[in-house]
């Protein structure tokens, strides 16, 4: 591949698709719609230029019209969001505005749209709520379409892209987004977004590798610059010299490669050479997340994180909303099961509607289980959701941050609640359905033994039973480095767990990010950790690499294990009784 001697950039932003590309850069711009030029509009040509305006807006929208209607069938699911631009054309705040201040200033169509969303951006800005931004962003991108008809500028149509690029872009908007066609997309970046935004869930959809947040990509590269995309690590490598060139070209045949082989297999069940069964699911916290876990061969939903529909809220959802999706995600999992946890917010994942006070220190403070039981209604609307949906497939419920039994107790019956209230009102639930904690405290680690009485299963979160036992804020770069999952104290607390479920007859899961790197799998197999959850791409590995091992050998690693004293340690029994396995398989990374 031709190279430039330009120096070689590297950004960093956030890995929101996995894979490797590598190609020309295809810059999305918005040229001419930042800078427009203010011109007054005299009496007589002040009906024309209110229709010029109208106009714009009505081909705007019929070309939404036409993406809607031609959007690719596996899009089909995120076309909800395209609706809701379609009503924004005609939202006071934006199109009663716009003709309002024609008409009042006899200003160009031009000025005033670019005045008006600029006051609407400002007063958008002094509000940081997340659900705001969200609509903020709307709004500029119904705006921008509407000023590219104004000034005649090209309107950008992915769709008609006719060679292989990667799309640079400062933002895209769903309606761009929905456009793309894998043969005609590599990869994508941005400089705005992250995981959950519209356009990060339809690269994970689409399975082409994208960075957004990458802050200035759109400054720094130039059309038909030649990028590397990282999109497992959230890198991009702007004029790659030769050599950094030969490498990612290498990883990516050999991801693909690899991808290609586990993915090939991935329907295949996680059973070990010596025939032990184990249960490989996925973690979501998007509905259209379900998709990703089937197609990767998940065995159910070990995890669905529901924050999400209460983050990007004005309110709290009811429980009509609430069921919807539960019952979505519940039917085309169906008939393998749907974990759903109760709403983990407050502590890091603030909700400005939901939040009381200032706290000094969020994760320790009013969060997931603390935060519904003092809100019971709340945690009630969210039970009674899950409860409905579970008439329609398996459904399993999770409560997080248990660090009392007491806790336990009270959701129960707050669970209780709920089901009489659906039994009163003649509406169908699973009477039987199972109820779980989460393990991810260290008390909840030493009452095991007390809370397994009343739950039917434990999920470990080694995500935080890792921050919370080792005093190590999970995510504070200075302190990285003694974020360890082999920590000897975690790798006891987790035998410790797996014993008491094993002797009380309480299934155990693991669903932190610990149960979806490779390194870990022989030692979570020797402690007889069955059920795996993790985020879906990591399934086929992980299923490939627990078909190479066997119950009987990682049990004696096990044993050689939790005599170790450090994680260096663990890690040299590791490299000597794995390195091959794993090395076969392509994972050295020990
Ligand atoms: C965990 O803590 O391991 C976990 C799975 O929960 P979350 O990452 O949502 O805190
Ligand atoms: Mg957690």
């Amino acid at each position: 591949m031709l190279n430039t001697n330009e120096s070689e950039i590297r950004l960093h932003g956030i890995n929101v698709s996995p894979g490797i590309c590598i190609g020309k850069a295809y810059l999305v711009g918005k040229e001419g719609v930042d800078v427009v030029d203010k011109y007054f509009i005299s009496k007589e040509n002040l009906q024309n230029e209110v229709k010029r305006f109208k106009s714009a807006v009505k081909r705007a929208k019929d070309k939404l019209q036409e993406i809607i209607e031609t959007t690719p069938e596996e899009l089909k699911q995120h076309i909800h969001i395209l609706e809701t631009h379609k009503v924004l054309y005609k939202d006071k705040m934006l199109y009663g505005k716009t003709v309002e201040t024609i008409e009042k200033e006899l200003v160009n169509a031009e000025w005033a749209l670019k005045k008006v969303v600029s006051n609407v951006k400002k007063m958008f800005n002094s509000m940081p709520d997340p659900y705001l931004q969200g609509r903020m962003a709307d709004i500029v991108h119904v705006s921008d379409s509407i000023m590219q008809n104004l000034i005649g500028a090209e309107t950008l149509d992915i769709g008609a892209i006719g060679k292989r690029v990667i799309l640079v872009a400062a933002d895209l908007s769903p309606a761009e987004t929905s456009q793309i066609q894998l043969e005609k997309i590599k990869g994508l970046i941005t400089d705005f977004g992250g995981k959950t935004s519209h356009t990060g869930i339809i690269a994970r959809t689409l399975e082409i590798p994208a960075v957004l947040g990458l802050e200035k990509a759109t400054n720094l590269i130039k059309n038909d610059d030649i990028i590397i995309v990282d999109g497992t690590a959230g890198v991009v490598i702007v004029h790659p010299s030769d050599k950094t060139l030969i490498q990612f070209e290498e990883w990516q045949s050999n991801y693909e490669r690899q991808k290609a082989v586990i993915t090939r297999n991935s329907h295949l069940p996680a059973k070990t050479t010596d025939g032990v069964n184990l249960e490989v699911m996925g973690n979501i916290e998007l509905p259209e997340e379900v998709v990703s876990v089937i197609n990767y061969g998940g065995d159910g939903i070990g995890l669905y994180r529901t924050e999400f529909q209460y983050l990007n809220q004005r309110d709290f959802p009811d429980e009509h909303d609430l069921f919807d999706n539960y019952k979505d995600v519940v039917e085309v999992m169906a008939p393998n099961p749907v974990t759903i946890r109760t709403l983990d917010i407050s502590g890091d994942k603030s909700v400005s509607y939901a939040s009381n006070s200032d706290e000094k220190n969020p994760v320790l403070g009013l969060r997931g289980i603390r935060y519904c039981l003092k809100n019971p209604d709340v945690f009630k609307t969210q039970l009674r959701a899950v409860l409905r949906a579970s008439a329609f497939g398996p459904v399993r419920i999770l409560l997080p941050m248990i660090s009392s039994h007491d806790e336990v107790l009270a959701a129960k019956k707050i669970l209780n609640q709920a089901a009489d209230s659906l039994d009163k009102e003649n509406i169908l639930f699973d009477e039987n359905i199972e109820v779980g904690i989460m393990i991810e405290v260290p008390s909840a680690v030493i009452m095991a033994d007390v809370m397994a009485k009343d739950v039917d299963f434990f999920s470990i979160g080694t995500n935080d039973l890792i921050q919370y036992s080792l005093a190590v804020d999970r995510v504070n770069r200075q302190v990285a480095h003694l974020y360890q999952p082999l920590n000897p104290a975690i790798i006891r607390m987790i035998k410790y767990v797996a014993d008491i479920a094993k002797n009380q007859d309480v299934k155990v899961c693991m669903c932190g990010e610990m149960a979806g790197d490779p390194v870990n799998i022989p030692i979570l197999l020797g402690l007889g950790i069955n059920n795996l959850s993790m985020n879906p791409q990591s399934i086929p590995v992980i299923k490939r690499i627990i078909r190479a091992l066997n119950v009987k050998d990682a049990a004696v690693l096990v044993k050689e294990v939790l005599k170790e004293t450090s994680e260096t340690g663990i890690m040299e029994l590791l490299v000597e009784a794995y390195d091959n396995v794993l090395f076969d398989l392509g994972f050295s990374g020990l």
